[in-house]
């Protein structure tokens, strides 16, 4: 089916824009309990109760874009749903379709006004967090741990202890920063 039948406000997916942060979820779709659990931590995000380096990045009617909590990499966005589900066959098509949009224009972001050549994209469905994909760029330090999905975890764990002073997360919140203002302005 195609993704443009799902929308019934006739736009398509790449209107979306970010328009979106005034679209609100078509309660008909929503599995209400399931909206926010009070022990996960991207709820606690999107809900505004976990600060993140730079802020909120985007946000949309059904996802929030910020930077990773925990690993201080420059532009490392993470998109989160609003509603607590786990798998991505939980996004209605409406959803899905808010959500590619939404991953392809900071992806653009990310080149146009970060620089980032390539990114890595993770999502794991058995989380005790919520639904949130990783765009992990890639930079020229992370070859050292190799490539593809083996470097990842190293990569990571590497910014997390031995890339966080002052400088490096001023940096990442610059970063952030600098996609909020684009992701504002397309
Ligand atoms: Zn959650």
């Amino acid at each position: 089916m195609n993704a443009r039948s799902h929308r019934e406000d006739g736009s398509l997916p790449d209107q979306i824009g970010l328009t979106a942060n005034i679209r609100t979820l078509n309660p008909a779709h929503v599995n209400q309990s399931s909206t926010t659990d009070s022990s996960c931590l991207s709820c606690a995000i999107v809900l505004g109760e976990r600060p993140t380096l730079g802020g909120t990045i985007v946000e949309t009617g059904g996802f929030h874009a910020h930077q990773d909590i925990a690993y201080p990499i420059p532009g490392l966005v993470i998109v989160a749903s609003k509603r607590h589900i786990k798998a991505l066959d939980e996004l209605t098509g409406d959803e899905a379709a808010e959500f590619m949009a939404l991953v392809h224009a900071i992806r653009v972001q990310q080149r146009q006004v970060l620089g980032i050549e390539h990114v890595y994209y993770f999502y794991n469905e058995d989380t005790t967090h919520h639904f949130h994909l990783w765009m992990v760029p890639r930079y020229g330090w992370m070859s050292r741990f190799g490539r593809s999905v083996e470097s990842l975890r190293p990569v990571l764990l590497h910014a997390r202890d031995h890339m966080n002073s002052p400088e490096e997360l001023a940096e990442v919140t610059r970063c952030a920063a600098a996609l909020r203002d684009a992701m504002s302005r397309s």
